[in-house]
């Protein structure tokens, strides 16, 4: 069977597109690696979406994806290894498996950036960590630290203040550059501590983390460290198409289509200037309505 469209990715974005494509009435399939919702599946509270004064992340995701099944979007929970352009069909690979499609979406979104420090990796999931919401709970009582100045740093720090004994946030600068209002609520916590100008350049412990060490020789003992320190998009598996810029964002008109005739990029995974729910389900959208529109013209 040829769709009409693959959506890649269901999170906000693909999951947006994917309401718009199938009440457009065309044939589409989804395709998720991980949970429908996406990251939402893993962020603690959101408070800036309309509609919702205050909504958990996995509730609002559990949503999302009750309204697709309502709807009876078919997907499948594969992950997408390639993308192969033979004119005007597209090929969609998920390792031995291909699914054919006149149309694409991409909206597979982006994850947290590595620290790049020695024995991050063996500690990861022993102490070191890129989910607050996933992991926060582990080290109830115990003190951590969380690294960056973003507004998903300052969400984080607040939401494990209210969980562990003690928050070190480390910033490399002088201010935060998250939203005012988080950065106001820092205030109210009297358990975090705020370290301006510092970096983290060691992680010690034997099978856990039990320390880490500062650029200026200080030594904090936590038993975890969250990082959020920038993120990099899920765009490996596009390598061959040259749709993304030298940090791998995919590079889209105002349609939301790539250079690829009938590939379309929505959601995190793009190159733009806010990364949000409301901005990803808004593209999601306006790239199925697009889709859709081509599809009718035949
Ligand atoms: C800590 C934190 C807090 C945040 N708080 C807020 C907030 O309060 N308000 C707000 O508006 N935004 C917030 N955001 C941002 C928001 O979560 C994102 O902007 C939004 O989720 C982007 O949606 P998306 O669909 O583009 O990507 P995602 O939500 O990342 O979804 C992408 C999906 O694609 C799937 N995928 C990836 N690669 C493949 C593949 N090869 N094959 C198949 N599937 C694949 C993934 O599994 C995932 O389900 C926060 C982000 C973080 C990290």
């Amino acid at each position: 069977m040829i769709y009409d469209l693959i959506i890649i990715g269901l999170g906000p974005a693909g999951i947006s597109a994917a309401i718009y494509a199938k009440r457009a009435g065309i044939k589409i399939l989804g395709l998720e690696s991980e949970a429908p919702g996406g990251l939402l599946n893993k962020i603690n509270a959101v408070d800036n979406y309309p509609g919702y004064k205050h909504v958990m992340g996995p509730d609002l995701a559990f949503q999302m994806y009750e309204q697709i099944n309502d709807l009876g979007v078919e997907y499948k929970i594969k992950k997408v290894t390639n993308i192969e352009v033979n004119g005007d069909i597209k090929k969609v690979y998920c390792n031995e498996e291909v699914f054919e499609a006149k149309n694409i979406i991409i909206a597979t979104g982006r994850k947290a950036k590595k620290l790049g420090l020695k024995n991050e990796n063996k500690f990861v999931g022993k102490g070191v960590s890129y989910c607050a919401t996933c992991d926060g709970a582990l080290y109830k009582g115990k003190d951590v630290a969380v690294v960056g100045g973003g507004n998903s740093a300052i969400e984080e720090a607040l939401y494990l203040a209210n969980i562990v004994n003690k928050v070190y946030l480390i910033h490399r600068r002088d201010e935060f550059r998250a939203e005012q209002e988080l950065v106001d609520n820092l205030k109210d916590m009297n358990n975090i501590e705020i370290l301006y100008n510092r970096t983290v350049t060691e992680l010690v412990g034997e099978e856990n983390l039990e320390k880490i060490v500062l650029d200026d020789g200080k030594e904090l003992e936590v038993s975890c460290l969250f990082t959020y320190v920038g993120y990099e998009p899920y765009s490996d598996f596009l390598s061959d198409l040259s749709i993304t810029d030298e940090k791998g964002y995919i590079k889209v008109d105002e349609n939301y289509q790539t250079s690829i005739k009938g590939i379309y990029a929505v959601g995190d995974a793009i190159l733009k200037k806010v990364y949000q729910i409301v901005t990803a389900t808004s593209e999601g959208a306006i790239a199925a309505l697009e889709v859709a529109k081509r599809v009718k013209k035949g």
